[in-house]
């Protein structure tokens, strides 16, 4: 169970594309208040679509909000930020932008008030450089889609104080989610490491002619991608391992780990003809659905293996229980 009282009164959202239009949807389905802010013109129709798709999906998941939150849209940071307990900074991955709207945010709240940033990898000692208040600035990286994910990665930056990174945990988990405290600061934190080490080596499946991206995503999806939405990397090969465990495993696929099999610290020239190859193959394995129709049969598929973990208290699932107090 969540500790309600830890729920915020109002969270402010600055940049509300994908990722934070999904915040949003969490938070207000958690029964917060939440003020957005994003100069784009098509902002509020991106928020609205996807807190439909929240809905839906949490109501597929057996959790009906009591009250909802109250969304408000406003054309200024300052108004946006002024009075919340926590903003969510989710501007492009540009890091002057970002070190130009979190100074934004800090001009119009409290030295008191937490900032996060979503960023996918900047340090976080790199976008507090030149706040006043530096201690208050923590990087909160979500999973897309954020209202149904419960990891979210908290790192703390050279000047970040213990008592944000407390908060900050304590935020997220109100919020029903999963917070990691990344204790060491590196770029990319723990997923995006993992992340970029996958894609790579996909990357240079395709352009290798090796594999098209359907093959690529079938490896996954029929094979070890669904041995990782219960139990992990290690978890995993402790298994493989058998009796021997993990010792046993290391012993003998370590010396492969050598010989190589991957390209990893290389990256395949992101040339116009291998953008052309992928987006080809892309379309032919997936063009025959609309982007709300992807967005729709993830969610609902996200639910059922939610709900199946949910029923053996297993992982992920676990989050699915604390939602339901
Ligand atoms: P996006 O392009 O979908 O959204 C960015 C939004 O910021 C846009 O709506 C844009 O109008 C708005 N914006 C631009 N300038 C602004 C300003 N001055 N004030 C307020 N809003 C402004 O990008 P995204 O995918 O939502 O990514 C946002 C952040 O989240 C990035 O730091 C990204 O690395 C991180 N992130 C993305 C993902 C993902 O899967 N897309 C996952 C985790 C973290």
């Amino acid at each position: 169970m969540t500790d309600q009282s830890a729920l915020p009164e109002r969270v402010a959202i600055v940049g509300a594309g994908v990722i934070g239009a999904a915040w949003a949807a969490r938070w207000l389905l958690r029964g917060v208040d939440v003020a957005v802010t994003d100069p784009s013109a098509t902002a509020p129709k991106v928020v609205a679509h996807v807190v439909d798709n929240a809905r839906h999906a949490w109501t597929r998941m057996g959790i009906e909000p009591e009250r909802e939150g109250a969304l408000t849209f406003v054309d200024s940071i300052d108004a946006a930020v002024r009075d919340a307990d926590i903003v969510q900074e989710n501007v492009p991955e540009i890091l002057e932008l970002k070190k130009i709207i979190l100074g934004q945010i800090e001009d119009s709240v409290d030295a008191a008030t937490l900032i996060a940033s979503s960023t996918s990898g900047l340090k976080p000692s790199v976008l507090q450089a030149d706040l006043r208040h530096p201690e208050r600035l923590v990087v909160g990286h979500p999973f897309n889609p954020v209202y149904l994910l419960p990891m979210v990665e908290v790192v703390g930056g050279e000047s970040t104080s213990s008592e944000s990174i407390s908060r900050a945990m304590a935020l997220y988990d109100a919020a029903g989610m999963h917070p990691l405290h990344v204790r060491v600061e590196i770029d990319a934190f723990i997923a995006d490491r993992l992340l970029e080490a996958v894609w790579r080596e996909a990357l240079w499946l395709v352009s290798d002619g090796v594999a098209t991206t359907e093959e690529i995503d079938d490896v996954i999806r029929f094979g070890f991608g669904l041995r990782w939405s219960q139990m992990g990397l290690f978890e995993n090969y402790r298994i493989a391992g058998g009796e021997g465990g993990m010792a046993h495993f290391i012993s003998q696929f370590g010396p492969t780990l050598s010989w190589p099999w991957s390209k990893l610290t290389d990256t395949p020239e992101l040339t116009d003809a291998l953008t052309q190859r992928i987006g080809e193959q892309s379309d032919a394995q997936s063009g025959h659905h609309t982007i709300d129709e992807l967005e729709r049969i993830r969610d609902d598929n996200l639910v059922d293996i939610l709900l199946a973990l949910e029923a053996n208290q297993w992982g992920a699932g676990q989050t699915v229980s604390k939602l339901r107090s």
